[in-house]
């Protein structure tokens, strides 16, 4: 039975960035991926929108996690040649009836520090999208679009760098975890032990 120090099990964009994240850390990482490519379940049907952290209710872990994963996330891009573009987002009210709500958004945005957001006229709005009939908008200048198969792609090659493994077709089958060590089940009857 094969020993390691850290086993991460899916290498989707999730998988990929702890695999990383652990290996920066000097940590001893294997990835593990019971398909033979990476991302090809969830992280393949991605919108690849870099959200600025506008919905999340304030104080909770995910708007937390998305204001402070849009700035790493931002300084990978930069730092390993992704693809990716920090084009702003419009967040329309499609007639009077949503204004209250839209300015209700916009102050939990405030709240969760998404970014410098800004209320605009339908005026405004249409000034930057000509065809757009709104009755107003918020402006999210630190929303972003990202090439996620290149992120996936940097993030394993970043691993592989940092002594990483990322071991394809091999699914975990079973987990027995203990209070000083896991033993892993591979789908083909082997072992592996964290
Ligand atoms: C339609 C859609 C649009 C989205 N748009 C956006 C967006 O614009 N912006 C954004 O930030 N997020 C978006 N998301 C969310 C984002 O795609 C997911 O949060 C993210 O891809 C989840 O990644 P993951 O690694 O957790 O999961 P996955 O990509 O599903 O990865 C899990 C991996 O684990 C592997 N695995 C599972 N079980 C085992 C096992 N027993 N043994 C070995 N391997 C195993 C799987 O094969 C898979 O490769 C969107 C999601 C959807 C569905």
């Amino acid at each position: 039975m094969d020993t390691m120090d850290t086993v991460v099990v899916g290498a989707g964009v999730i998988g990929l960035a702890c695999a990383y994240q652990l290996s920066q850390a000097g940590r001893e990482v294997m990835v593990l991926e019971q398909h033979s490519a990476i991302g090809t379940e969830t992280s393949a049907r991605s919108s690849e929108v870099i959200h600025a952290g506008l919905y999340y209710p304030t104080g909770s872990l995910k708007a937390r996690a998305c204001v402070a994963g849009k700035s790493m996330l931002y300084q990978f891009c930069r730092e390993h040649g992704v693809p990716h573009r920090q084009v702003g987002k419009l967040i329309v009210a499609s007639d009077k009836t949503q204004l209250a709500q839209l300015h209700a958004l916009k102050r939990q945005g405030d709240n969760n520090s998404a970014g410098d957001l800004r209320i605009l006229s339908a005026r405004e709005a249409q000034r930057l999208e000509p065809e757009l009939r709104c009755a107003g908008a918020i402006y999210s200048p630190t929303t972003g679009i990202i090439d996620s198969h290149s992120l996936m792609l940097a993030l394993e090659a970043a691993l592989e760098n940092n002594g990483g493994e990322l071991v394809l077709a091999s699914r975990v089958s079973r987990v027995e975890a203990s209070t000083s060590y896991c033993q892993l089940v591979m789908a083909d009857g082997g072992w592996l032990q964290t």
